[in-house]
């Protein structure tokens, strides 16, 4: 037979999956593990933005809607990013998508050409580098300083004449890193000096803890080049609705409406009013999500740097980085084997010798998940 698509047949398998069969395959025989290895926060979508999607559909809200999404969450979610994230942002700069990641994928269809290289910083989040190569364009890797996981000039040792765009994510998947005020003025600098494009993926902006968020667009003229990505999972976990949103200039918009309407068409009609009552409606849900997280992460890295490991700065999102001895995977397999706790190695993010623990658990699974790890070692 004719040989199948080599472009796909080039993006690797996620590296966690090793890890997550292992770990589903226990506990089909019935062993108690504990997963610190998911990226959702374990509370319910709250009650007013449910009921908001109840009431569409009992509306009759079940049939096709404008493609980037409906006039009431595009107007929602341009006032939130004009008071929230200090720049101007119209509706029809707006693209409502099947979660962030879809944003992503369209993102890059929109912007790259073969060939065309794309900055990714790593540890960096699973799905950036295979977006890019789906697009056809070329992946050029950044390490981050491994105790700061801040930026500086040697990022510049990275750009050529073929630099098209730069991805940045802070609060961080999987480091849990914030970036500061320079880290974030080194990308915008080098994006306007160098006329390059950004994709700030800013799903976590909710959960920082030590610092306040910065949007990559309110710097200087950035919003005129950035794709700002961002979504409901996280803020107010609603993962399952699978929907998110690009902010964007309008020829961007434009481009990316095309890869919308020629593969998805649209986010679910009645999920999208979800959203508009999450947007409008009281944030104090959000507060309280983000205050369990902070007493979860305080706790876990407390634990952790107790028993001598060393953790990246934990500014934001719900993710310890844990530096541990020896191959990244053979402890996570040690963990999950003798102590039945799943972890991801941080080779699943271009970072060995690393594990992402996710603190989006019970603290009483916490507990045991950390004295478990204390008796394995
Ligand atoms: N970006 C990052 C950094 C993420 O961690 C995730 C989810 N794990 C996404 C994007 C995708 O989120 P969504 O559920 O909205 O597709």
């Amino acid at each position: 037979m004719k040989q199948l698509s080599e472009k796909i047949a080039a993006v690797a398998p996620s590296a966690t999956i090793a890890i997550s069969d292992k770990a589903k395959k226990m506990q089909r025989e019935g062993i108690d593990i504990i997963s610190l290895s998911i990226g959702e926060p374990d509370f319910d979508t709250p009650r007013h933005i449910k009921d908001a999607c109840i009431d569409a559909l009992n509306c009759g809200e079940t049939h096709y809607a404008p493609s980037n999404g409906i006039p009431e969450l595009l107007s929602a979610i341009s006032e939130k990013i004009t008071k929230e994230n200090h720049f101007t942002c119209r509706p029809d700069q707006v693209i409502v998508t099947c979660g962030a990641k879809d944003a992503i994928f369209n993102t890059m269809e929109a912007v790259l050409n073969p060939g065309d290289e794309t900055i990714i910083m790593t540890p960096a989040w699973v799905s950036y580098e295979p977006c890019v190569q789906i697009a056809g364009g070329k992946i050029v890797r950044h390490a981050l300083n491994a105790k700061t996981f801040q930026l500086d000039d040697s990022l510049l040792e990275r750009v050529t004449a073929k630099t098209k765009m730069i991805v940045v994510n802070s609060p961080s998947n999987p480091s849990g890193a914030v970036f500061n005020k320079s880290s974030m003025q080194l990308v915008a600098d080098l994006c306007e000096d160098q006329d390059i494009y950004a994709m700030s993926d800013e799903i976590y902006e909710k959960l920082v803890y030590t610092k306040g968020h910065i949007s990559l667009a309110s710097l200087g003229d950035m919003m005129h080049r950035t794709i700002t990505i961002n979504g409901f999972s996280k803020s107010y976990a609603m993962t399952g609705w699978r929907l998110g949103y690009a902010v964007a200039p309008v020829p961007i918009i434009r481009q990316m409406s095309k890869v919308q309407q020629h593969s998805v068409s649209q986010a679910a009609t009645f999920a999208m009013w979800g959203a508009v009552a999450a947007l409008k409606g009281d944030q104090h849900c959000v507060e309280e999500m983000r205050k369990e997280f902070d007493r979860r992460r305080k706790y876990i890295i407390a634990e952790l740097n107790l028993m001598g490991y060393e953790t990246a700065p934990a500014d934001g999102a719900f993710y310890a980085f844990v530096k541990v001895a020896g191959d990244d995977m053979d402890v996570a397999s040690r963990w999950i084997e003798k102590g039945h706790v799943a972890a991801t190695p941080g080779s699943a993010f271009y970072a060995p010798g690393w594990i992402r623990l996710s603190y989006a658990t019970s603290m009483e699974r916490l507990k045991e998940a950390m004295d478990r790890i204390k008796r394995v070692g």
